[in-house]
């Protein structure tokens, strides 16, 4: 998709700090922290939102999850909780419409955020 930021960011036309990468997905942090450590996880391909997956996609976006969210909780002992979410939808608060799983590490100390 020709406008798409995520695709412009798969396609390393605009810079994103990349933590994991492979023919299907691309994690990377997001541009605007809820905590810090706060990650995506993207398919590769466009697709808007989960309605659009089939089960191929879907077992390659997802059996990735638990991989980064241990990645993520492993690059800090003051990770001690995550919350992993999906919007789909304006409805349901999603903004870029480009399919994506929020990692959001949760700190010992007890915070406002989400
Ligand atoms: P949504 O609200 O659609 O579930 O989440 C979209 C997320 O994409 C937001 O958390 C927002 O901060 C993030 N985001 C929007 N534009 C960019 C960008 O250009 N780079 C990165 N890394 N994240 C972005
Ligand atoms: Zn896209």
């Amino acid at each position: 998709m020709e406008d798409c930021i995520f695709c412009k960011i798969i396609r390393n036309e605009i810079p994103s700090t990349t933590i994991y990468e492979d023919d299907y997905v691309k994690v990377f942090l997001d541009i605007s922290q809820v905590t810090p450590g706060h990650t995506l996880l993207v398919p590769k391909v466009h697709v808007p939102d989960i309605f659009a997956y089939d089960e191929t996609l879907a077992a390659q976006v997802f059996s990735r999850v638990p991989k980064i969210a241990k990645a993520i909780k492993a690059s800090d002992p003051n990770i001690v909780a995550m919350n992993i979410a999906n919007n789909n939808g304006e409805l349901a608060y999603q903004s870029v419409f480009h399919s994506h799983i929020h990692f959001v590490p949760r700190y010992s100390k007890k915070d406002d955020f989400w």
